[in-house]
């Protein structure tokens, strides 16, 4: 069945399609409906029954369909990593990874749900020592989940998965970008677990379409895209207070110290700038490297820049720019850097959607290509006196996602890494937190808050609910009216026994 034919999961055909273009070749990989705020509302009525039959499986019964699912996903990786090439445009191999991935945090989150969120007695405490006292994490029913392109498997499901293995179904909108990719994870739920098939379903469409899932009625929103746009979600999720996790951009930092293994840190600096052609969120845009080893360290990424070869074919190190307009933003960025007093080291072209892979230095760090996401294969390199500067200067930035550090020393990295403000930061590689699935995924500041992956990422889409149960009466009941007039001078002189003495 062409893609163009594709439901969607949104029931009655929509009125209005899109395209959905290759762009490698800008050939159509498929026609998708636009839906509406009706057909939204709909798919998440179906979610909310839907959520009920899997709220009632259990943690035992989720697992199961999970990692039916998440099979299905695994006997399929070539299939849907054709695909994220056609649409995505990135080569085979990294699609690959990316699946790879995604099935490796499916596992942990179904395996891992009922031990973080099941329920569990905690200690009742003095004051109410004759109850029993329980905490559970209760899912929120329907939760929405809004997409970018640039990973359009691994980041969507990074909500996903740990969504649905606490308890509630999922309506997800993908990116109109990658739309073929996000039907393609509906569907393959509904063949995979044919018996709550509306426990995840896609709707496809533009940014109205986005608009729609955040007024429909979900129990929270987990959003992956812009700022701009996060603030507009955050915005329309104000009128109904319904919760939401904010994804956004990052402009991540690598710290380069005295004592670091410099061929090892440009290796890491162009894999983390230059794969998936600078489309990463966590991708590295910036390094700030010592006096000590900025000369070999320019060197190193100038050298090893060189031998990339970024292009459409299949053995290219990267593909093009997904996103036609991102182009522009890269050359205002190189063009600004250059006005600004700036040097391009290496590459610094743009021809048709696929851009070089660049490295400029003596960047002002009020250059736009410092302190905004550039989302392209580029790299700042700047001389610091020392990793403190280097540090300060990483922390200016407003965004705070992720970034890394390299160092020898395996207690100033770790206080260096502590010290950066971010949510994630990788000492001697880079991104690695991305693939240990009992690490939580999420920013600071600019770059957003809550947390997808790991147990923060099961709590993100629950809602803890307390629960006490009275085991036996005593003698005086102090919240009752028949309490004795003296209960409260003897517990005052409790108090002031057991917590008095702090001073
Ligand atoms: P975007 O903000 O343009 O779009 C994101 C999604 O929001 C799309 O699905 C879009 O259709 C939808 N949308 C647009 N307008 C909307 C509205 N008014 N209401 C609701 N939804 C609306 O972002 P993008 O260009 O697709 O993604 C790239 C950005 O995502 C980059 O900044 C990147 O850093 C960030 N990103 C962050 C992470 C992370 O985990 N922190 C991961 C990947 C990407």
């Amino acid at each position: 069945m062409p893609l163009a034919e594709q439901r969607g999961g949104a029931g009655s055909p929509a009125a209005e399609t899109f395209e959905s273009t290759a762009p490698a070749t800008g050939a159509v990989v498929g026609v998708f409906p636009v839906h509406g705020p009706d057909d939204v509302r709909a798919a998440v009525d179906r979610a909310r029954a839907a959520a009920a039959t899997w709220a009632d499986l259990g943690f035992d019964g989720r697992r199961t369909r999970l990692a039916a699912y998440r099979g299905h996903l695994a006997r399929r990786v070539h299939e849907l990593a054709d695909l994220v090439h056609r649409e995505n445009g990135k080569p085979h191999a990294d699609a690959i990874l990316e699946i790879t991935l995604t099935v490796d945090h499916l596992a942990w989150a179904a395996t891992h749900a009922r031990k973080v969120l099941g329920p569990r007695r905690v200690s009742p405490g003095l004051l109410a020592a004759n109850h029993a006292a329980w905490l559970e994490y209760q899912p929120l029913g329907v939760v929405g989940v809004i997409g970018p392109w640039n990973y359009p498997v691994f980041t969507p499901m990074g909500s996903i998965a740990y969504a649905l293995a606490a308890g509630n179904a999922v309506v997800f909108k993908p990116s109109e970008h990658t739309p073929a990719v996000g039907t393609w994870l509906a569907d393959a739920w509904r063949a995979a677990v044919p018996d709550v098939p509306d426990a995840l379903q896609v709707v496809t469409g533009l940014g109205e379409t986005g608009a729609a899932l955040c007024r429909a009625g979900v129990g929270k929103l987990a959003f992956t895209g812009s700022a701009a746009t996060g603030r507009r979600v955050m915005a329309a999720a104000a009128a109904t207070l319904t919760p939401v996790l904010m994804e956004l951009g990052g402009k991540d930092a690598m710290i380069v110290d005295d004592d670091a293994d410099v061929a090892a840190a440009a290796d890491a600096a162009v894999w983390g700038a230059m794969s998936n052609a600078g489309q990463t969120c966590i991708g590295i845009e910036r390094v700030y490297a010592t006096e000590r080893v900025y000369d070999a360290f320019v060197a190193e990424v100038t050298e090893k820049v060189r031998g990339l070869r970024p292009g459409t074919d299949d053995a290219a190190a990267y593909g093009p720019m997904t996103m036609a307009a991102q182009t522009d933003v890269v050359r205002r960025h190189l063009d600004d850097a250059v006005a600004a007093g700036g040097r391009i080291a290496a590459g610094g072209t743009v021809e048709g959607r696929v851009v070089a892979p660049t490295v400029l230095l003596d960047v002002p760090e009020t250059s736009a290509a410092v302190r905004e996401e550039t989302f392209g294969p580029t790299l700042t390199i700047t001389r610091v006196r020392d990793a403190e500067e280097a540090l300060e200067r990483t922390n200016a930035n407003p965004h705070g996602l992720a970034g890394a550090v390299f160092s020898r020393s395996r207690a100033r990295a770790m206080d260096l890494a502590r010290r950066m403000r971010s949510g994630m930061t990788s000492v001697n590689s880079v991104l690695t937190f991305a693939s240990v699935p009992a690490l939580p995924f999420g920013g600071v500041g600019e770059s957003g808050f809550g947390r997808i992956h790991g147990e923060d990422g099961l709590r993100e889409f629950t809602r803890a609910k307390a629960i006490t149960r009275r085991r036996f009466g005593i003698p005086v009941d102090l919240m009752s009216f028949a309490r004795p007039a003296a209960a409260a001078d003897a517990l005052a002189r409790v108090v002031g026994l057991v917590h008095g003495r702090h001073r």
